[in-house]
């Protein structure tokens, strides 16, 4: 026999397919098998009631960190894609600045290894551009691509030098591999804590000022020209990029770039409170970058939302705010600050942010299996949340191994209830399954 879900009386939202309405969506062993008011899958059909629920493709992530191989004390590949699940993720995309450094395919084949065992949550691996991060010497893009490596990044570092960022877009060409910036001047961030401007000169820390940020992008727009390879800027932080962006797509560049949901809901005067969990990289700006962001995702300048889970033990955050690594825990939220901070006001529809945190990110990492369709034969690769709950972040444990949350306290609107893996719960009635 095979295994039978229907989602009764659901609303599915799948902006790929442009549907957007309540109806019955039938899934049998790994597939959807039939969508449809009059989709029932006869007996022995276990059938939940999605009344008032969204179904939709199951969201994608293009930044995370997992921290396996080597920092299994702040996250491993398991608790990670447990959190992943329980946001309502199917796909991420981890970060290769673990130790070792995945700057080789047997450290992609570890991660992604591991990520099957748990088998929460698949796992795209990101390839190091440079081998060790370390900025001199490009990795061996072929067999990393080769390995199904769709992303490139020195996430955490820059790539500073401008002839280590040409060769990487030259290369990555020839196997449709994007190059991900994590765009940061070294010379003009040297010693950095927050955003500079009125509020770091208030609070007495020392300050980056927006252009550390755009100046690089600058740089990297043009040499995406020279090159015509494939660039993609990651947590673009402030309004002078997002303007840098639009031009650069104006001209017909292959870029595409992503947001976290705590640029698009922070600001820099919240560390008032010198809460370490807001402490990140890049930092917390003002309000008119927020608001640029925010514009920027709505008409699509920014791609796409992008958590950089960033976790970190207690420890590591409970010290002095100079002293405490940057970072913010991120997937388990996700969702929810999209819909309270974008979508309950009006300036994103529900398609648009379905579409934003999981059919963008799926097309960026050139992912058929995610980001929708969802339709009959198709892998049931899905989210099943519930737009009216409201919670408090940190009330319940969270499912990663880490607490440093940015949005610990806060009234959010919005809840998971069912993930689905390749038609497995992973995550069900807001439990993971594994
Ligand atoms: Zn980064």
């Amino acid at each position: 026999m095979p295994s039978r879900v229907l989602f009764g009386a659901v609303r599915l939202v799948d902006p790929v397919a442009g549907h957007d309405a309540v109806t019955n969506v039938l899934v049998e062993d790994e597939t959807i098998s039939a969508i449809g008011r009059d989709a029932t899958g006869g007996p022995r059909v276990d059938v939940l009631d999605c009344e008032g629920l969204i179904l939709a493709p199951g969201l994608v992530d293009l930044h995370v960190h997992l921290r396996e191989p080597g920092f299994e004390h702040k996250e491993t590949v398991e608790s990670g894609t447990r959190a992943a699940a329980a946001g309502g993720f199917t796909a991420v995309c981890a970060m290769p600045n673990t130790d070792p450094v995945t700057d080789n395919s047997a450290v992609v084949m570890e991660v992604r290894n591991l990520a099957e065992k748990a088998g929460l949550c698949d796992v795209f691996p990101a390839g190091a551009i440079t081998r060790g991060l370390a900025g001199e010497s490009l990795t061996d893009i072929a067999e990393m691509a080769e390995a199904g490596v769709r992303l490139l990044t020195d996430d955490g570092q820059c790539v500073q030098s401008s002839r280590m960022m040409r060769l990487a877009l030259e290369y990555a060409k020839a196997f449709d591999v994007a190059i991900s910036q994590h765009a940061q001047d070294a010379a003009l961030s040297e010693g950095w804590q927050m955003h500079e401007g009125y509020y770091s000169a208030m609070l007495g820390l020392p300050g980056v000022p927006a252009e550390a940020e755009s100046i690089v992008i600058a740089r990297d727009l043009a040499l995406a020209r020279l090159t015509g390879g494939r660039l993609h800027v990651t947590h673009v932080s402030a309004a002078q990029s997002v303007d840098l962006i639009r031009q650069g797509k104006e001209r017909g560049l292959r870029l595409t770039a992503d947001v976290t949901p705590h640029h698009l809901s922070l600001l820099d005067e919240d560390l008032v409170t010198y809460d370490t969990s807001l402490k990140v990289n890049p930092p917390l700006r003002g309000v008119e970058d927020r608001e640029a962001l925010r514009e920027g995702l709505v008409d699509g300048v920014l791609d796409a939302v992008a958590t950089d889970h960033a976790p970190h033990a207690a420890e590591d955050k409970e010290q002095e705010f100079d002293q405490a690594p940057p970072g913010t825990i991120g997937l388990e939220t996700a969702l929810a600050v999209l819909l309270t901070e974008l979508v309950a006001p009006g300036r994103l529809s529900l398609s648009q942010a379905i579409e934003r945190l999981s059919v963008r990110p799926a097309q960026i990492l050139g992912l058929d299996e995610h980001g929708g369709p969802l339709t009959p034969g198709r892998p049931a690769n899905l989210v099943v949340f519930d737009p009216a709950v409201e919670w408090t972040v940190g009330e319940q444990p969270f499912f990663s191994m880490a607490r440093n949350s940015a949005f610990a306290g806060r009234a959010l609107k919005g809840r998971v209830l069912h993930t689905m893996l390749r038609g497995t719960f992973t995550v069900r009635e807001g439990e993971p399954t594994r």
